[in-house]
């Protein structure tokens, strides 16, 4: 077996490079594919991936960065005044790194377990983990690192020392998989589940199954459940094929479910011998999930007794990260269900992320199960704190504190959780972010629990990945220089404030835009560094709007006067403003027979800097106003055109918000402003934005009651037949309107569809649950990707901006990242 680190050499024969002389032969130990994401930068590669942004832009950076090994396609950026860099130049950068990927894999011996399907990757992946973690060293995709980026990434961790790799595999085209074979190479192959996700990138199902069983086509097992493949009549793959279901021709044949009190009990069939296998999860598709992993570890010859102990004792994946309000006014990062190097790394990135506290603290526990010996691990870990801006390390367990000398003075120990819970008085924890990153043994969400704020049990959960995944989607629709402007006004349409502007910083977002002064002011005391623009700043705040280094929509001759005089009086010059021009809205701005004046006060004067010139579309989504849209955009560019003609520097023109950035894309101009789009709504796109926000709340009581009785107030709902009705702690105080009210809007209650029954109350509602399997304490869903946004707010009459900012404060905001 080779060691670890590759030179630049070898890998330039690997992906093909063009470059046979190298300045230095570096030792190459990460591969980074995002200029943000740096652990050491001499022994990293960097790949310009040409994604949603061109990584070639960021070469430059990158080297500043100390970071000196590219791979590239585009040979105009290799900079020859870098003679220190070394530069391969290929075809293709992906398929480079995929071609990497591919040979580092080839290295190894040791058994590699694939997995693809529409659902349960990830569950599978992580449960085959617990499952086989004490027999096996095992390396397994971070999160949910399966794409054709994601993959290779996932597969390049693989070590000498691992005994086994478990790699998810995710496509949504046709011609994806075969690239993702090539890297994963897997010795057992499980198929989860064939859904209807991602449909749109095949011709039909039997399609998509060809394409994904393409994974295995070299595989020694090929594992799935016989109604998945009941309708597909081509030969399938792998030397032996090893199939789950109930008739008799299956493997492993399933004879009974029963459902009992909390757990299931399956009865099944393995080589004539009888098991009962008892699990903790009952719905049908976990269910599902954990057969594949008997079936696995069957395959593996584990005996029957082990199977059945650890199956029993499999616990839910969590794998996201949450992010929360803690007490004292700290911010929590809740991430306490696994830990590994690699979902640490990610872990920390996203800390690194969250500027509304000066202080970082980190909460770790002991690394179980890397495989290298712990003086190696816990000095990687004492590195990569250094580099991750880490304040203070609280570490638990015995192994790291074993090795305390490595990480700072002021970092503090811990043998165990109970330890930990015992003396934390001690740690005073105040104003600061804290992540907690914990192995499954130490049982972090007990720590969690105590930290984070109490949780009313109505939540707003934010898709953090969702809402970067729109930016994209919207990066991906301008012109190469536009830049763009986040509208994060009303705490970001109801969905958070310095949380989304933290994430809107790191995605490089080049302005951001309030309502009021107030609101940037949070903002910049949360650590929002970025330009950020105050759409309506009042008399009284210009004072502060300058203390606090904001910028202000300047949109009548009083506010210019206003804000003249206190520029003058404290002798500032060039100071950043906004001039708004109203070409239609009749709302705020500079009326086009006022230009001229304006003119006359712009030229020459040397308080003010116009950074931006901008007006707003009245109804850029819409057909039967076109004619009009045209006409502003036209007013517009006149205007801007005379106001720029009389200074000697660029202004920024725009005027288009979300959704005129797809239909009137020659408006998209200098910049444009996006609003409601970051959230997941665009009158003008049909497909390909996420949805970012899901409100749940939980049932406090359910009644039995009889056909006639009356529920609620006034007696408006009545029984319809004999039934039941269960009480949501959800009510129009929290910004469910009242117009829900009597059957017109409905929630999911266990995934099925409940409508309201009666009034809507102030801080509860009524649903009719009749035939609907509920209990007290189970978690409904009053809007997501299925119940929309929109949907109620047609029932309100009214648009899904004013259903988002009225849900109250006191529903409490839970961010998640993946
Ligand atoms: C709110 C707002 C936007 C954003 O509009 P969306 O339709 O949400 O994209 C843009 N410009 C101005 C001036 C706004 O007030």
């Amino acid at each position: 077996m080779q060691s670890e680190d590759y030179h630049i050499s070898k890998i330039a024969e690997l992906i093909k490079a063009s470059k046979s002389d190298f300045y230095h032969d570096d030792l190459i130990n990460y591969i980074i594919t995002d200029s943000r994401k740096i652990i050491d930068a001499e022994k990293s590669l960097f790949f310009a991936l040409k994604g949603r942004r061109d990584g070639h832009l960021f070469i430059h950076e990158l080297l500043q960065k100390g970071v000196s090994n590219f791979v590239l396609s585009d040979a105009q950026f290799a900079q020859k005044q870098h003679p220190k860099a070394n530069f391969l130049l290929v075809e293709d950068v992906l398929a480079a790194l995929q071609l990497l990927a591919a040979g580092h894999r080839s290295q190894f011996n040791y058994p590699v377990i694939g997995i693809t399907g529409s659902n349960g990757k990830t569950i599978v992946k992580e449960w085959l983990f617990q499952l086989l973690s004490p027999n096996y060293q095992i390396i397994r995709s971070p999160k949910s690192y399966n794409s054709q980026i994601g993959v290779p990434l996932s597969v390049w961790q693989m070590k000498p020392q691992h005994e086994l790799g478990i790699f998810e595999a995710g496509i949504s085209q046709i011609g994806e998989m075969l690239n993702l074979q090539s890297i994963i190479q897997p010795d057992i192959g499980i198929l989860t589940h064939i859904g209807t996700a991602h449909d749109s990138g095949f011709l039909d199902v039997n399609q998509k199954i060809t394409e994904k069983l393409l994974l295995f086509k070299n595989a020694k097992w090929f594992i799935h459940h016989e109604k998945d493949l009941n309708n597909f009549a081509e030969t399938l793959p792998g030397k032996n094929i090893f199939s789950i279901g109930e008739s008799q021709k299956n493997d492993l044949r399933i004879l009974e479910i029963k459902q009992q009190n909390q757990f299931s009990e399956i009865k099944l069939r393995y080589k004539s011998r009888e098991m009962t296998i008892k699990s903790r999860f009952s719905t049908l598709a976990l269910i599902d999930d954990v057969l594949v992993c008997v079936a696995t570890m069957l395959i593996l010859n584990f005996e029957e007794s082990v199977i059945k102990e650890r199956v029993l004792n499999l616990s839910q994946v969590q794998m996201r990260l949450e992010l929360k309000a803690g007490i004292n006014n700290t911010t929590i990062i809740d991430d306490s269900y696994n830990s590994d190097i690699n979902s640490l790394i990610i872990a920390l990135d996203f800390l690194q992320q969250q500027n509304q506290h000066k202080k970082r603290t980190l909460i770790l526990s002991d690394i179980l199960q890397t495989g290298l010996p712990p003086d190696e691990l816990y000095k990687q870990i004492a590195a990569l704190l250094k580099t991750k801006n880490v304040d203070r390390l609280i570490g638990i367990g015995k192994d790291i504190s074993a090795h305390k000398q490595l990480f700072s003075a002021n970092d503090v120990f811990f043998d165990s959780t109970d330890d930990f819970l015992e003396h934390r008085e001690r740690l005073q924890f105040s104003s600061e972010t804290i992540l907690l990153k914990g192995a499954r043994d130490f049982a972090f969400e007990r720590i969690s629990q105590i930290l984070s704020q109490k949780i009313h049990e109505t939540v707003l959960e934010i898709n953090l990945n969702a809402l970067e995944a729109n930016l994209n989607f919207y990066k991906s629709k301008l012109k190469p220089n536009t830049k763009i402007m986040a509208m994060v006004k009303a705490s970001s349409y109801g969905s958070g404030s310095f949380e989304i502007a933290n994430i809107l910083q790191f995605n490089k977002v080049d302005y951001l835009a309030v309502a009021y002064a107030d609101e940037g002011i949070s903002l910049r005391n949360a650590g929002i560094t970025m330009p950020i623009m105050v759409l309506n700043p009042g008399f009284n705040s210009f004072e502060t709007i300058i203390a606090h280094q904001l910028e202000p929509e300047i949109y009548s001759f009083s506010v210019l006067d206003g804000f003249l005089k206190v520029l003058e009086e404290k002798q500032l010059f060039d100071y950043p403003i906004h001039l708004k021009i109203d070409t239609g809205m009749h709302r705020l701005g500079f009326e086009l027979p006022e230009i001229d004046q304006l003119c006359s006060i712009i030229k020459n004067n040397k308080n003010f800097c116009i950074k931006t010139i901008f007006s707003h579309l009245v109804a850029s989504e819409a057909v039967e106003h076109d004619d009009f849209t045209e006409k502003q955009i036209r007013d517009f560019r006149a205007v801007f055109t005379s106001v720029q003609r009389l200074v000697n520097y660029k202004i920024d023109a725009h005027i288009a918000n979300t959704s005129a950035i797809s239909r009137w894309p020659d408006a998209q101009l200098d910049m444009v402003r996006i609003g409601i789009g970051l959230y997941g709504f665009d009158a003008a796109i049909k497909k390909g934005l996420q949805t970012v926000m899901v409100l749940k709340t939980t049932i406090a009581q359910i009644k039995t009651l009889n056909k006639g009785e009356t529920i609620g107030y006034g007696r408006a709902g009545v029984m319809p037949a004999d039934g039941k009705i269960a009480t949501v702690k959800i009510g129009y105080a929290d910004g469910y309107w009242r117009k829900f009210g009597n059957g017109k809007a409905k929630m999911l209650v266990n995934g099925v569809a409940a409508f309201t029954i009666g009034n809507i109350c102030m801080d509860m509602c009524m649903l009719n649950i009749t035939g609907i399997d509920a209990q007290e304490g189970d978690e409904v869903i009053v809007f997501n990707e299925q119940i929309s946004i929109q949907e109620l707010a047609k029932i309100a009459e009214t648009i899904p901006y004013d259903v988002l900012t009225h849900i109250s404060a006191r529903v409490k905001r839970v961010y998640y990242y993946e």
